[in-house]
């Protein structure tokens, strides 16, 4: 198979100030950069088949292709997504963001062509190949962040140390001193490892007036009208590279730290971080001490902003769970500018997974998921480790995956929340637990959102008006109760029996909703121990003392107990069961002690207690197991709970379940 270069592709490349679209080069040629720290940097000279051209810089995470052999000269590539930028001393570089090797080196065998050097108007290229290298940027200059090792701040790991304490004010720390206007652009530049001895007249357009003279302006940059300061373009934040050092970007604010200290054997200090957003993506900024100072009370969480002039460094993801490989550290001469304009700039950026797809997830992941609350615990109170009170709260989400998931909110999100409305609730950034199944808990850098205006809420909303309500949802979280809606199990009582329910090692448990067709009256009501927590059954001393065999006790007086059994029937099949004392009663709307005296004083008014209760339809939560007794095996099913029925949900029940036979 024969590859085609990407006739003019150099030009194009060299030209665009960024590209996004697809180029088949050749490679040449690599050369390794000295640089003073950080990951190795290789500069490539790349060939269209025409024209060749040395300038291309290969970004630092692609340098794997290098390391793995792949990328070598001959061997053909497609240039994927590549960013041009002006080097301190006027020189114009590519670089290559993203790339794929097409054709093996072997496979091409040799040149394709007979391309010449490329020489472009009015831009000065570096030429000399090999002696120029050394001037990219050596490595994005995070040794100059005055950071407290990462140890020592991850208190925000906790979860549940509560919110942002203070309030922004937004117009008592202005940081007009950094407008990015009168911010010295060289000395805030990051450029200055450059180890290049060039003179200065020629290599160092910054020199001039930087309005003037600003790179930037010489390459044909989309430059925008509503950038703050004219001396840099507003860039998107995926475009965002530690080659460039002459940006501005418009983002919203999405999640705001409180301010944290440290102290270890380095010294002390404070930080806080905040999350940026805009239509291309996202990345964590942090400010140390003096920026903490200055942009703390400036920041807020959901306004748009123009920033300039941070260091960008590679991503420490063990502390941040968004989706860029770098984040950003603020240094003196940054500068944030509220901007009023926030068109275009969305609200949140959530990456939601299925709640289905949590099983296959890892543990501690930390993941954003939405979903509809179908039920919420109250609110608890719970004492942590440190001997901190903190409040709680378990909601269950249901999303079109039918599955069910906890999620835990904690301290103030805990107390506000209401979920009498079945709200859609999203969570960005939650951690994944494997406790009692699969479940959630917000942590203290999570983002609870309750009826988010995001297009996945509406869809959500809509799915569960209309029909997801009546799927049960089968629950990732073990739930304590056995009652709770996701462990339901609706069963007809013909699929007990066919489904052989209770056969196994441990006993079943079902709910049906069922009508009590017959209940035997004759020996339903026992005389039992007094005693407050023991029911067993006395026996009559026929000296009117009472005599319970568990406590080895006589006593002067019994309590009636109710031990009832009942025909139960649904349209398609009949089943006894066993009701105990409270079931028993809320079957039959009377306590067993009135039951005990309208049987001795009032007999008419006993039968009629249990002919009300015939052809009475309640909703049952059954325990089922096969008991044998003499040889002969019996399933005995015992009821734990009767409930009344709640038709609408019993309604959309038996809808879902039409849909999913009809499906
Ligand atoms: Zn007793």
């Amino acid at each position: 198979m024969s590859v085609t270069l990407t006739g003019g592709a150099v030009e194009a490349l060299f030209d665009a100030s960024q590209a996004d679209n697809e180029h088949v080069l050749q490679l040449l040629d690599i050369r390794r950069c000295s640089s003073v720290s950080g990951p190795p940097r290789y500069r490539l000279k790349m060939s269209d088949g025409q024209h060749f051209l040395s300038c291309f810089v290969l970004a630092t995470q692609l340098n794997n292709l290098i390391e793995e052999n792949l990328l070598v000269p001959n061997c053909v590539c497609m240039v994927k997504k590549t960013i041009n930028n002006t080097l301190r001393d006027g020189r114009h570089v590519v670089v290559v963001l993203d790339m794929e090797i097409l054709k093996s080196a072997e496979e091409t065998g040799g040149k394709i062509g007979n391309p010449t050097p490329y020489n472009p108007t009015g831009k000065t290229s570096s030429s000399q190949f090999s002696a120029s290298c050394s001037s990219v940027p050596a490595s994005p200059p995070s040794a100059a962040v005055p950071g407290p090792s990462y140890k020592n701040n991850s208190s925000h790991e906790k979860g549940f140390v509560g919110k942002s304490p203070m309030k922004a004010s937004p117009m008592k720390a202005a940081p007009l001193k950094a407008s990015p206007l009168k911010a010295s652009p060289l000395k805030a530049s990051p450029m200055k490892a450059s180890p290049m001895k060039v003179s200065p007249m020629k290599a160092s357009p910054m020199k001039a007036s930087p309005m003037k003279a600003s790179p930037m302006k010489a390459s044909p940059t989309k430059a925008t009208s509503d950038s703050p300061g004219s001396s840099s373009k507003v860039i998107s934040i995926a475009g965002l590279n530690p080659y460039q050092s002459n940006w501005t970007i418009r983002a919203r604010v999405t999640n705001k730290s409180s301010i944290r200290t440290w102290s270890n054997s380095r010294g002390e200090g404070k930080l806080f971080s905040f999350e940026i957003l805009d239509e291309s993506g996202e990345i964590k900024i942090t400010a140390f001490n003096n920026e903490v100072d200055k942009f703390f009370s400036l920041v807020e969480q959901g306004k748009v902003y123009y920033i300039t002039k941070a260091t960008l460094k590679v991503a420490n993801k063990q502390y941040t769970t968004l989706k860029n490989d770098y984040e950003m550290t603020l240094h003196a001469h940054s500068s944030i500018v509220p901007c009023d304009d926030s068109q275009g700039i969305p609200a949140v950026h959530c990456d939601f997974v299925p709640i289905a797809e949590l099983e296959n997830r890892d543990k501690d992941a930390i993941i954003d998921v939405i979903g509809v609350c179908k039920s919420a615990e109250d609110v608890s109170r719970i004492t942590t480790k440190t001997s901190k009170e903190v409040s709680k709260r378990a909601l269950n989400l249901i999303d079109t995956t039918g599955k069910v998931v906890t999620v835990t909110l904690w301290g103030e999100e805990a107390e506000k929340f209401d979920g009498s409305r079945q709200p859609v609730v999203a969570v960005k950034g939650a951690r994944l637990s494997d406790f009692g199944g699969r479940s959630l808990s917000a942590l203290f850098s999570s983002t609870v959102m309750v009826n988010p205006d995001l297009p996945e809420a509406f869809s959500l909303r809509a799915w569960y008006d209309q029909g997801g309500n009546a799927i049960d949802g089968q629950s990732l979280t073990e739930t304590r109760s056995v009652g709770s809606g996701s462990k339901m199990n609706w069963k007809t009582l013909s699929d007990v029996k066919n489904e052989q329910l209770g056969h196994g090692e441990k006993a079943d448990y079902f709910s049906c909703l069922a009508t009590v067709l017959y209940i035997r009256k004759e020996n339903c009501l026992y005389q039992a121990c007094p005693s407050a927590d023991c029911s067993k059954k006395v026996i009559d001393q026929q000296n009117g003392l009472y005599r319970c065999e568990k406590c080895n006790r006589e006593f002067p007086n019994f309590k009636n107990r109710l031990l009832l059994s009942a025909n139960l029937a649904d349209f398609g099949d009949n089943q006894w069961v066993t009701c105990f004392q409270e079931t028993a009663e809320i079957l039959l709307g009377h306590s067993a002690e009135t039951l005990g005296q309208l049987r001795d004083t009032d007999e008419a008014a006993f039968d009629e207690v249990f002919q009300k209760t015939n052809f009475t339809t309640h909703l049952f939560r059954n325990r089922v197991k096969l008991e044998t007794y003499n040889d002969e095996s019996r399933v005995k099913v015992i009821v734990m709970e009767v409930e009344q029925v709640d038709h609408r949900e019993y309604s959309r029940r038996l809808l879902a379940n039409i849909r999913k036979l009809a499906s």
